[in-house]
């Protein structure tokens, strides 16, 4: 049996690869981004609630309407903003099935969609998907910041999609409130809708704030806003989220929802609601600003350099120019293979596979973790 080759993406994601990889040599895995410590206890006991009160048949397809007013009462606190509860949020199985979703909605064969590298490995598989072009476009290293003239050249009448991530995965760089308006300045008088992946919006450090689509009236009437439980709470497993969006996008996005998935998990839902509004969840932010300055200090140990300090997400990205001159991937494997510490090659997150010798940390684990893993490291 032959099936049509839906995306260019060869082999499996590298977070599975180097996951399995540190398995199988008991390596600590700093790879895939996901914390390695509990979560909140009154979380874990909603979620039992759930299941042993009955709360175990099918959400509604919006979702419950209990958490989407947790969020909207969330997001006005926080950033102020007024969401309407019926019509602007859908509960998601995650974000990266959001941004599935999202893309449905909007291209079609023959459209092009901007994204910046490097970039989350789904983006361009979900793009070629839905028959549209992915137009990589580089940011601009060591700082990750977005070369805006580049942008503009991309920009063609076929552009129908643009995506961004901020706090950004894998660099940790944060956009400014100057980087919004110029996008906004970019998309004016065009038919691109945004993509704004903001699933790191409350892990942000040193005194910045993230500045969110939903804030920008302009952009905001054209965007898709998604977001990703997993990493507030610390339990990605539970693969729940939301997108965000006007009415007119959020009905087009539940076009495609209630045929893909229908719904999300009903007892994790119902135990992100109760544990949002009591009030009583974990300062996210201040946790893994920690736990990054902890990985940071303990870093100048080894023979990595650091660039650039991580301001916002769970990663930290580092150079091995003075270990070695392998590949990325070399590196990354034989890191993993000889030493016992599992990274991430952000060659993948390139289409073309660029290697720029930097490899991705996640800090986002037990001090303990990050204490022996730097133990090994120091040796190199
Ligand atoms: N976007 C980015 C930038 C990510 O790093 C991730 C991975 N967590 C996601 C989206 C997907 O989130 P989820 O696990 O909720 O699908
Ligand atoms: N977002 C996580 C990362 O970048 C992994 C998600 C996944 O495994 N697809 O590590």
């Amino acid at each position: 049996m032959q099936f049509p080759q839906k995306h260019s993406a060869t082999g499996t994601t590298i977070f599975t690869v180097m996951s399995a990889l540190a398995t199988k040599h008991g390596a600590i895995n700093l790879s895939q981004g996901f914390p390695d410590f509990p979560i909140d206890k009154e979380l874990a006991d909603f979620l039992g609630e759930a299941a042993h009160h009955g709360h175990n048949q099918y959400a509604p397809m919006p979702g419950l309407p209990v958490l989407r007013h947790a969020v909207c009462n969330d997001f006005k606190r926080r950033y102020n903003v007024d969401i309407d509860v019926d019509t602007e949020i859908t509960i998601t199985p995650g974000a990266t099935y959001g941004i599935y979703t999202a893309f449905t909605c909007v291209l079609q064969p023959g459209d092009e969609a901007i994204l910046l590298e490097p970039a989350y490995d789904s983006y361009i598989p979900n793009i070629e998907m839905n028959g549209a072009k992915a137009v990589p476009i580089a940011l601009s290293a060591p700082d990750f910041t977005v070369d805006w003239n580049k942008v503009k050249a991309a920009v063609t009448s076929k552009t129908r999609a643009l995506i961004l991530n901020t706090p950004h995965n894998p660099t940790g760089a944060v956009w400014t409130k100057e980087d919004w308006d110029t996008l906004a300045d970019i998309v004016k008088n065009t038919n691109i809708v945004i993509l704004s992946d903001e699933v790191y919006e409350q892990l942000i450090f040193d005194g910045l704030r993230h500045y969110s689509v939903l804030e920008h009236p302009e952009l905001r009437e054209r965007s898709f806003a998604l977001y990703s439980f997993g990493k507030v709470f610390n339990n990605t497993g539970w693969k729940t989220g939301y997108c965000i969006a006007p009415m007119a996008y959020t009905t087009a996005f539940r076009r495609i929802h209630q045929f893909l998935s229908f719904t999300a998990n009903t007892p994790a839902q119902y135990a992100l609601a109760h544990h949002l509004a009591s009030g009583k969840a974990s300062n996210v932010q201040a946790i893994m600003e920690e736990k990054r300055n902890l990985f940071l200090s303990l870093m100048k140990e080894t023979p990595f350099t650091i660039h650039n300090p991580a301001r916002g997400s769970y990663f930290q990205l580092a150079s091995y120019e003075r270990i070695n001159d392998m590949s990325d991937m070399d590196f990354a494997q034989w890191l993993t293979t000889e030493h016992g510490v599992a990274t991430i090659p952000i060659s993948a997150f390139y289409h073309n596979k660029k290697d720029d010798k930097l490899i991705r940390f996640c800090f986002a684990k037990q001090e303990e973790t990050l204490r022996a893993a730097v133990d090994k490291l120091r040796c190199l």
